[in-house]
């Protein structure tokens, strides 16, 4: 018999970028081929992932503008008894950009839990004081430094991994034409002799992040956009993948090659609705799969 409670789950609650897929306002051919319904696209909500090591607590690693709809569609997330109740022990947050984090107003209404971020995170929800509706004397924001281990909750240990980076796109210069360096980090989480690892931004794949990445059975990795030009070439945008801070999936220095030795899983995340591996029939996708990657997808569950 399989024992549940002796290995590390993740649920995949959001696998799409910013904006999600469908995109509110965006026309682009693959946000169409969604809103018609083809079974080809699977609609996606914004990138947040589950982990728990009992299956009774939960991490959430990133709080997607979605969170309310994603908690809503898993059970495993809704209260379990009481009147006042939620599995969710701790959120981390990782990125300081909308997609990252704004869902943490969804969580107010008095609920004790934990925030773990980064003190540039933490910063960010001390200066803006709409964050203070998840009262500070009910919820706990707890500072997390790089490479140093904490327990989190529901019996997992949580490491913040530094990762290349760029400042979110708010805090930017409006003309900046280069990307501002900035804290951007992974979070690695461990329970039972199992590991994963959640990196949905990464403007670079060093040296340093393959040694980090290659610690762990299973590894959630960027996968906003399938060429480095890909917005502008659909005339979506202006800036290529790397000026908004994330490597390419394919191309020279891309994802496939730079992980291509990884020991662990790899399963792409943080996926724009630009990006053709959403098409179920693209050759993108099959070049992915035939690299021995895995694209998530809402809903997504992975045992280890
Ligand atoms: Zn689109």
């Amino acid at each position: 018999m399989v024992d549940r409670a002796a290995g590390l789950t993740a649920r995949v609650l959001g696998a799409a970028a910013g904006g999600g897929f469908p995109q509110w306002n965006c026309g682009c051919r693959l946000c169409r081929l969604v809103r018609a319904g083809d079974p080809r696209v699977r609609p996606a909500t914004q990138v947040s992932i589950a982990v728990s090591a009992n299956e009774t607590e939960w991490i959430v690693v990133g709080a997607s503008p979605d969170l309310r709809q994603q908690i809503l569609q898993t059970p495993s997330l809704w209260p379990r008894a009481g009147l006042r109740d939620s599995p969710i022990a701790a959120i981390v947050l990782i990125g300081g950009d909308v997609d990252a984090l704004a869902g943490l107003l969804v969580l107010r209404e008095r609920q004790a839990f934990t925030v773990f971020a980064p003190r540039p995170m933490l910063d960010l929800l001390d200066e803006n004081r709409i964050f203070d509706v998840l009262d500070p004397t009910v919820v706990r924001r707890e500072t997390l430094v790089p490479l140093e281990p904490v327990p989190c909750g529901g019996g997992l240990v949580l490491t913040l991994l530094p990762m290349p980076g760029k400042v979110p796109l708010y805090l930017e210069d409006r003309g900046a034409s280069e990307p501002e360096p900035g804290a951007n980090y992974a979070a690695l989480l461990e329970a039972n002799g199992r590991s994963v690892i959640i990196a949905p931004a990464c403007a670079e794949i060093t040296a340093a992040v393959r040694r980090q990445l290659s610690r762990a059975d299973l590894v959630f990795f960027d996968g906003t956009l399938f060429t480095d030009d890909e917005m502008i070439l659909a005339g979506l945008g202006q800036k290529t993948g790397r000026r908004m801070g994330h490597v390419p999936v394919s191309g020279p220095g891309g994802t496939l090659e730079g992980l291509a030795d990884l020991p662990g899983r790899r399963m792409l995340v943080h996926i724009n609705n630009s990006n053709p591996i959403w098409h179920l029939d693209s050759p993108e996708r099959r070049q992915v799969e035939a690299a021995g990657f895995e694209i998530a997808y809402d809903g997504m569950e992975v045992r280890l």
